[in-house]
């Protein structure tokens, strides 16, 4: 049986975004396996749906990182603090970074070819230290085959942008026979990164509204965000006054 929101809200990281990485950084050190979740209300629901994905979000090698707002808003419902947000796009900025400094290797799996194309470029153009050991588009046929390549690449440093929840089941899929490597699930994180798209201006990031800016460029996420939104509200109350599981 699924895990509760509130199992799921103890097992989110809940300190700063330089701590979370510096957690990340120490698997990147030690050789540990380690799967980064940049969770959002969306990826939370998702668990109470598909088996899998709640394999992924309870996992032991998993780091849950409060992505959205909403998943903030909904621990304060639910007592639970968090110190900040913890983009996975700003992730992703901080690992290129790290990796650069410490020659860590890198793979990047999703997205459009001209958009992963693009990013490529951009790395080999501005972290010369990172070790890129390969790179694939997110539109090919048979994705577990990437995978399994990645795997025995063994990266440092795997970003999976493929979107919710598809990177994540992937990424859960075969993280048993993973040795080595942090692997993260991104989103449309390569877009921005590539410089192809444009991140919500900082007005939207500083007062937690990037979601709206996102909407308001394509209308289409509308619906999408408001059915789990809406969704996750009712199951927090639900959990709140007491007729979900238990913890
Ligand atoms: N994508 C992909 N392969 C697919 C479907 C999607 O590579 O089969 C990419 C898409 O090009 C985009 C990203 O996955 O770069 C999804 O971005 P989105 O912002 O929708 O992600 P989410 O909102 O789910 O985090």
């Amino acid at each position: 049986m699924a895990a509760s929101i509130k199992q799921y809200y103890q097992k989110f990281y809940k300190g700063s975004k330089k701590s979370c990485l510096g957690i990340i950084k120490d698997k990147l050190e030690t050789g540990e396996s380690c799967f980064v979740i940049t969770a959002n209300p969306e990826i939370l629901m998702m668990g109470k749906r598909f088996p899998e994905m709640d394999q992924a979000l309870t996992g032991k090698d998993t780091l849950l990182v409060p992505d959205g707002i909403g998943v903030i808003k909904g621990g304060a419902q639910l007592g639970v603090s968090f110190k900040e947000r913890i983009p996975g796009v700003e992730i992703c900025e901080e690992l290129f970074a790290y990796a650069d400094d410490n020659q860590k290797s890198l793979y990047l799996f999703g997205a459009g070819r001209e958009v992963v194309e693009a990013l490529v470029s951009r790395i080999r153009r501005e972290y010369g230290g990172i070790v890129l050991k390969g790179y694939s588009d997110g539109y090919v046929s048979d994705k577990d085959e990437v995978f399994r390549e990645i795997m025995s690449l063994e990266p440092d440093i795997v970003m999976v942008a493929l979107g919710t929840p598809q990177q994540e089941l992937l990424i859960q899929k075969h993280f048993a026979g993973v040795n080595k490597g942090v692997y993260i699930g991104v989103g449309g994180s390569f877009d921005v990164l590539s410089g192809l798209k444009q991140r919500a201006p900082s007005f939207f990031i500083r007062h937690n509204i990037e979601w709206l800016y996102r909407i308001t460029k394509e209308p289409k996420r509308l619906k999408r965000f408001w059915d789990s939104n809406i969704r996750f509200l009712f199951e927090l109350r639900k959990e709140k006054h007491g007729s979900g599981k238990a913890v």
